[in-house]
């Protein structure tokens, strides 16, 4: 069971800052260890821990922006902090081992027990997917902030974020980050700010929710490649499509696995819009019920204003920088820092255990 939910997968087809809005799948993971640390949930923390560690040591590798090198002294410390989170993740790892084998026989014993007395022994979870708790309000306080654009045939799209709380995945904040649109797409501009925003509130990225003004509600082949990630990423992510001008006007929406997440995970169609011949109908589905529980709950919207001094900071000139004749910007950069973090942790581990297989 633990090796089964301990697989991790990285899109390297990516770029580094394509990959993720709002953290990456390393981060997202260690803070989901670090509250089911603190719920004494040590199984779901080993889960967690597992699932970190692979992805630091196998996963990134493949990663072609891997053998990026610097010498910064900002690179250079988050180098050693990348080391250091993979040894606290490792050594963990070892402290946990013997409670859960502990847990675990106990497990085993109460369920033959529960077998020896005909009951049926059921899982709380949903296709294996955590509860997503998602505010009632939600869609009407998305739409009113997206009117305008919404007006002139442009796509809005926004971030889910949210809490870990009890085994169970709550959206606590709607954030609609600056963003370039068209009447068929729409992309964040600032992953950075976004990224600091949710990090500073320990939010994890939950999914995210986008308009189609004048077409009907539906995942698009770009909305799918965008929604891959976030699955990624967290398996209960949700993709929310609002199509206020047709019937259905919502949609909560995740790729089927299987077939969606292979089929997509696996596409390299370098076209922004592409038929997935043989699949079509099949890649994604309405999130169930016992997986996406609307409820009444307290919801924080920041729309778009969270972003702002990096222009200023461009403006002064350190929002980029020259490297190699190419003009890089400062969330190019964050992303290189924190894969290079990454990639130089899984050296340090490779030299203490011995040459990697290939
Ligand atoms: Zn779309
Ligand atoms: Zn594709």
């Amino acid at each position: 069971m633990l090796s089964k939910r301990s697989e991790v997968q990285v899109d390297v087809t990516r770029p580094i800052r394509g990959d993720i809005v709002g953290g990456s799948s390393a981060d997202i993971i260690l803070k989901q260890a670090r509250i089911y640390a603190s719920e004494r949930n040590f199984s779901m923390e080993y889960v967690m821990l597992m699932r970190y560690s692979l992805l630091a040591v196998s996963e990134l590798k493949k990663h072609p922006e891997f053998g990026l090198k610097s010498s910064e002294p900002d690179i250079m410390r988050m180098r050693e902090a990348g080391d250091i989170a993979c040894s606290i993740a490792l050594d963990r790892l070892e402290v946990l081992k013997p409670l859960l084998v502990k847990r675990f026989e106990q497990l085993e014993a109460a369920q033959l027990e529960k077998r020896r007395h005909a009951d049926v022994f059921e899982d709380s979870r949903v296709d294996g997917l955590r509860v997503l708790n998602l505010p009632r309000t939600l869609m009407a306080r998305f739409l009113e902030k997206a009117k305008a654009n919404t007006r002139n045939n442009l796509e809005t799209c926004g971030i889910l974020c949210g809490r870990l709380a009890k085994n169970a995945f709550t959206i606590t904040t709607l954030v609609i980050p600056k963003q370039k649109a068209t009447s068929d797409s729409c992309s964040t501009t600032n992953e950075e700010e976004l990224f600091e925003f949710q990090d500073t509130r320990d939010l994890i990225t939950l999914g995210w929710i986008h308009t189609h003004p004048t077409q009907s509600c539906f995942m698009s082949s770009v909305d799918l490649h965008t929604h891959c990630s976030y699955q990624l990423m967290l398996p209960e992510a949700i993709a929310i499509v609002m199509a206020p001008s047709r019937s259905p006007s919502q949609g909560i929406f995740r790729l089927t696995d299987p077939p969606g997440m292979d089929v997509i995970a696996a596409c390299r169609n370098p076209q922004m819009f592409h038929p997935h011949d043989g699949f079509e109908g099949q890649l994604y589905e309405s999130a169930g019920e016992g997986h996406v529980r609307v409820a009444d709950g307290p919801l924080d919207v920041r729309a778009s204003r969270i972003v702002g001094g990096y222009e200023e900071r461009l403006r002064k000139g350190v929002g980029a920088f020259n490297l190699d004749g190419k003009m890089i910007d400062m969330p190019v950069v964050k992303w290189a820092q924190r894969l290079l973090a990454k990639a130089e942790s899984i050296a340090e581990i490779d030299k203490a255990s011995g040459p990697a297989s290939p």
